[in-house]
């Protein structure tokens, strides 16, 4: 280092004088610019604790510390990270990050995604894009995936057995359609099997792919335990798949019969993309909109983007707070098994009931848990008593929905309902189940 110091010395003094005076200026510029070159702090991981002073006005206290709510500076445990999986679960998982969405009568675009939390500056862009998609159609299949942001990064609408659409978020928040014609020929299929093992395992060896599975369960979770199936119950599927080169490239559930316990249990999808039983009666059990006798006061919504005013964060509000009494009795809004009551944490004590297999409800920060983990309860049961225990500002119940491991805004989200088919769509659902019948015989 001083070898090189010196020799850019000498060769410096060797230089006749107004090219060194020249050089001289440059070097001593350059140097104050690299002295003077403002320190850029270049965080490389979140989760370090950083302890500052933030001065705050009270307007941004107040949005700090929402009056009978949590305070904004962490968000709710997800369900995954405490509620514990059982074998369905790791049998056939679900994809949490692809959300699946059936139209049904009465949706638009935006009233179907903005259950979800989807913004709407989202949801005009994706219209922007192809504007056939203001009309949709009931029993037409949608499904969406969300960037880290909680914005919508892929979309894809299903119009037909022959044409899906889809559309991906460009740099600019635009989205870009693509149109896929599906040439293949559709076949149905039946598939028949005995219950060895788990139902998953049984149903695989009969010849059925694990979205499939999933889609029996679905079909049959109002009516059936798939964890309480014995050895030697029986099942018969019929699958309508589109085979492209002699393979399955897609597949639609039609019907589904199980056998077991002495009886048979039934479901077929309908042409509204709902299942209903072989009489054409509603098998979802219906759900109450509001978890209390009463409605309460609203203290803070849902908002999945909500952002934390001081750090600029997302702390994801991901239910609705309701302002009220300690100790009013907290419901049960619909049939289901409790999964999870605990108390302590930031959530507080807190109940999360399980219902058929793609439904949720949490309630937080309780002041009394009435019920066990594992135990049924029915619609209106009494689960708890409201509180004001864990991260909370004042008494109130954080209420969640989740549905497919979304959370949804229990405000405005489409329930289960219990209705069956009527008129005209009852009596071509019925024609169809007759010749759908012989072919989910049960092997004798
Ligand atoms: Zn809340």
């Amino acid at each position: 280092m001083q070898q090189i110091a010196r020799s850019v010395a000498l060769a410096f003094n060797n230089l006749p004088r107004p090219h060194r005076v020249m050089l001289g200026s440059l070097t001593v510029i350059t140097l104050a610019v690299a002295v003077w070159r403002p320190y850029v702090y270049h965080p490389t991981d979140d989760s370090t604790p950083i302890v500052k002073n933030v001065p705050l006005d009270k307007f941004e206290l107040q949005n700090l510390l929402p009056e009978d709510s949590e305070p904004v500076d962490q968000s709710t445990p997800e369900p995954e990270e405490d509620i514990p999986a059982d074998d369905i679960d790791k049998d056939v998982p679900d994809n949490p990050n692809v959300h699946d969405y059936t139209v049904s009568a009465g949706d638009t675009l935006s009233s179907a995604l903005n259950q979800y939390g989807i913004d709407l500056g989202d949801i005009n862009a994706l219209v922007s894009s192809d504007k056939d998609l203001r009309g949709l159609r009931v029993g037409q299949q949608l499904s969406w995936t969300l960037n880290a942001d909680g914005q919508l990064q892929s979309f894809s609408w299903e119009l037909d057995r022959r044409e899906t659409r889809t559309y991906q978020r460009q740099y600019d928040g635009s989205f870009k359609m693509q149109q896929e014609l599906q040439k293949g020929e559709w076949q149905n299929s039946v598939m028949k099997g005995e219950v060895h093992g788990s139902f998953a395992a049984s149903a695989r060896s009969a010849g059925l792919s694990s979205s499939e599975i999933s889609n029996v369960i679905k079909a049959m979770q109002w009516q059936m335990d798939f964890r309480k199936l014995r050895a030697g119950d029986q099942f018969s599927v019929l699958m309508s798949r589109e085979m492209l080169d002699g393979k399955s490239a897609q597949s639609q559930l039609v019907g589904v019969r199980l056998h077991t316990g002495g009886k048979d249990y039934y479901a077929f999808r309908a042409e509204d993309g709902k299942f209903y039983d072989r009489n054409g009666s509603g098998l979802a059990r219906g759900f109450m909109r509001f978890p209390t006798v009463k409605q309460y006061r609203v203290s803070s919504n849902f908002n999945p983007r909500r952002l934390n005013p001081v750090t600029g964060r997302i702390a994801p509000h991901r239910g609705v707070d309701f302002a009220l009494p300690i100790g009013t009795p907290v419901l049960a809004v619909g049939d289901g098994e409790v999964v999870m009551a605990k108390n302590g944490g930031a959530a507080g004590n807190y109940v999360a009931i399980r219902h058929g297999r793609q439904y949720m409800t949490r309630y937080m920060h309780l002041s009394k848990v009435l019920v066990k983990p594992g135990q049924k309860v029915k619609r209106g049961d009494r689960i708890a008593l409201s509180g004001n225990t864990g991260r909370s500002t004042g008494p109130h119940l954080h209420f969640e929905i989740w549905i497919n491991n979304q959370a949804v805004n229990p405000l405005t989200a489409k329930l289960p309902r219990m209705e069956g088919l009527t008129g005209k769509d009852r009596s071509s659902y019925l024609a169809d189940v007759k010749t759908y019948l012989p072919q989910l015989a049960l092997q004798q």
